[in-house]
């Protein structure tokens, strides 16, 4: 029903857009041929299937439950395809691979507890953010590592790609960082004194931290981030959309009440 309607209205700007470049366009004709259009540009921009790509080892944004990938992430997503009559189907990447994914085209959107920075900024577009996060560190319990400063020539882990992989990177060079896959993997390391700090986001390191004995998260940040959903900078049309279901989400308090499923508050 709702797909219908979202169609007619398709038509109609179709419509208006075609008139408007053509000028002349009147009667029968106008009338028939936008709405051929409309189905291949609905069939071209995947409205009705949205593909998001994501990274399924972040707690609690999106991670396995079973054989489904399940999450604050992967709940707002739905919220938001519902919102613009779509259906969204998940794929789980590496998270490096995530912004490759979306401006190639193979995937709609990023959404994966991802952080806005200038950097990414240059290959894709990210919408308003949905959530405030920040980089931690996670150290063992009898650590001499009290405060960022302290990482000073130590080795810290991080999972790829990350921005607790570029800080890290930045600040105390490529030979500081222990590269994972998977942020859980950084922190077993750290586990078996492999390693002496993870830098990795707030909410995945409660989680980690929870699940491993023996560690604890600094009081002092690393970083202050927000996250957001990435785009491809050319469908300024799908940003557009999410932006609008996002601010539709976050006025009727849905995106609290999903983040609320997931982390309780102290
Ligand atoms: N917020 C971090 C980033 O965007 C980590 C995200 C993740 O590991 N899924 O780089």
């Amino acid at each position: 029903m709702k797909k219908k309607i979202i169609a007619l209205l398709m038509t109609t700007v179709t419509c208006l857009s075609l008139a408007a470049c053509s000028g002349s366009s009147s009667g029968a004709d106008s009338e028939s041929a936008p709405a051929e259009e409309t189905t291949d540009e609905a069939a071209e921009s995947g409205s009705a299937k949205l593909i998001m790509a994501t990274n399924a080892e972040f707690p609690p944004y999106e991670y396995h439950d079973n054989d489904q990938i399940v999450g604050i992430d992967a709940e707002i997503a739905e919220a938001l395809a519902k919102e613009i009559g779509a259906e969204v189907e998940i794929e789980d990447i590496a998270f490096d691979s995530i912004i490759p994914e979306v401006t190639s085209g193979k995937a709609d959107f990023g959404m994966a507890g991802m952080t806005v920075t200038e950097d990414r900024k240059k290959s894709v577009n990210f919408t308003d953010t949905y959530a405030s996060a920040k980089q931690v560190i996670i150290v063992t319990e009898d650590s001499d590592i009290a405060s960022p400063d302290d990482l000073e020539g130590k080795v810290v882990g991080v999972q790829t790609g990350t921005t607790g992989d570029i800080y890290i990177s930045d600040e105390l060079g490529d030979d500081a960082v222990e590269r994972y896959a998977k942020g859980m993997e950084a922190v077993q390391a750290l586990s078996q004194n492999k390693i002496d700090a993870v830098v990795i986001d707030n909410e995945p390191a409660k989680v980690y931290v929870s699940e491993n004995e023996g560690l604890k998260i600094l009081d002092t940040a690393y970083a202050e981030e927000e996250y957001a959903i990435a785009v491809a900078l050319d469908n300024t049309e799908l940003l557009d959309k999410l932006n609008a279901a996002l601010k539709t989400l976050k006025d009727n308090g849905t995106i609290d009440e999903i983040v609320g499923k997931y982390i309780k508050t102290e």
